[in-house]
């Protein structure tokens, strides 16, 4: 069966043609050689966004977690992060291999974790222990299932973070989804990190690449680990252009993507068999769960009628994006019911 409504993730969005056009006409030079002008022109819009001096490009968002805490530490130097946190289940144990850096992962609540979390995780200076020196923080979570990590909260945490002399990161592959939901202007976010990016990928419908933004002395830093990971590019303008024209065009309609989520949950939770709290749907990943271990063979009828879902940790997750429109979110609705029906009940 052709896949009708791609759910499985944000990432499915194709280059638009208007999109496609900006791409086609963009500035080129060598990138590598910071002569690139659509590439710099991205750098500079995404560090004024995120409060930050300046910006680099990059092919993925992996590339910038792992730039990151290549910069921020050494071998056996510890960070941390919420135990549902990206880098822990799926950068292939990059951190292990490139920066030798331990994780201390906590149990948060759909991966936001609390300052007295942090205080207790905090090392203290023996030689029996690793050093902590890093602060991760998923927005919006995504195993976590899409929440928002609230200002006040990251505020609390960043005093613990100045007061130990640790270093803030933000893994914001879908912060703008957080900062339109929240209303919250992503600068504001960016005050208390020391490093901080987004995807232009996932639900901004970008085709390729991430900006990681920090101040001058650290992007010097990173760009040094840029070019050591074959990350530096040539006439890179072009598939920069896709971001400059999703900053420019798909920010603000990710409500969309959100309302579409909200959608779904509540359809979702009114099934017998399947389980979600629809109050902590508040961006645009619903993560749900599946009576029996049937979370399988309800993945398997969906795709039946065309509706792909993603398997993660014995749960399903659907996402919504920018390729998805109202109609395929009502298709969508009325055959997760009829399945429902079908398989669960
Ligand atoms: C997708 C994702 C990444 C990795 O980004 P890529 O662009 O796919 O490399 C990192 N962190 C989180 C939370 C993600 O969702």
């Amino acid at each position: 069966m052709k896949i009708k409504v791609d759910l499985v993730s944000d990432t499915s969005t194709r280059p638009s043609a208007d999109m496609r056009r900006f791409m086609a006409e963009a500035e080129v030079g060598d990138e590598q050689l910071g002569e690139d002008p659509s590439v710099n022109r991205l750098c500079r819009m995404a560090a004024e966004m995120m409060g930050q001096d300046e910006a680099i490009y990059l092919p993925s968002g992996l590339m910038a977690n792992q730039i990151s805490f290549a910069v921020q530490t050494k071998q056996g130097d510890e960070i941390i992060m919420d135990q549902t946190a990206h880098p822990i289940h799926y950068e292939s144990a990059a951190l292990a291999v490139i920066s030798g850096a331990s994780i201390r992962p906590l149990a948060g609540d759909g991966g936001i974790f609390t300052a007295e979390q942090v205080e207790n995780a905090i090392r203290d200076n023996d030689y029996h222990s690793p050093q902590t020196k890093v602060i991760s923080i998923e927005q919006t979570t995504n195993l976590g299932g899409g929440r928002i990590w609230p200002l006040a909260r990251i505020k609390e945490i960043a005093e613990v973070a100045v007061e130990h002399k640790l270093k803030m990161h933000m893994d914001g592959a879908r912060m703008l989804n957080a900062a339109v939901a929240a209303e919250v202007n992503p600068a504001e976010y960016g005050q208390y990190f020391d490093s901080i990016w987004f995807d232009l990928s996932k639900g901004l419908g970008a085709p390729v690449g991430s900006v990681l933004a920090g101040s001058t002395e650290f992007i010097e830093k990173a760009r040094f680990w840029k070019q050591r990971l074959g990350g530096a590019m040539r006439q890179a303008g072009i598939i920069a252009a896709g971001g400059i024209f999703a900053l420019e065009h798909n920010v603000s309609r990710l409500e969309e993507d959100h309302k579409h989520a909200k959608m779904l949950a509540e359809t979702i939770a009114d099934q017998k068999g399947l389980e979600i709290d629809p109050t902590t749907v508040e961006t645009n990943i619903v993560l749900f769960s599946v009576q029996d271990n049937k979370a399988d063979l309800f993945a398997d009828e969906l795709l039946k009628k065309g509706i792909r879902v993603s398997r993660m940790e014995g749960k399903l997750r659907a996402v919504t994006h920018l390729d998805l429109s109202l109609e395929d979110i009502r298709y969508a609705v009325k055959h997760i019911e009829e399945t429902a029906k079908e398989v669960l009940s």
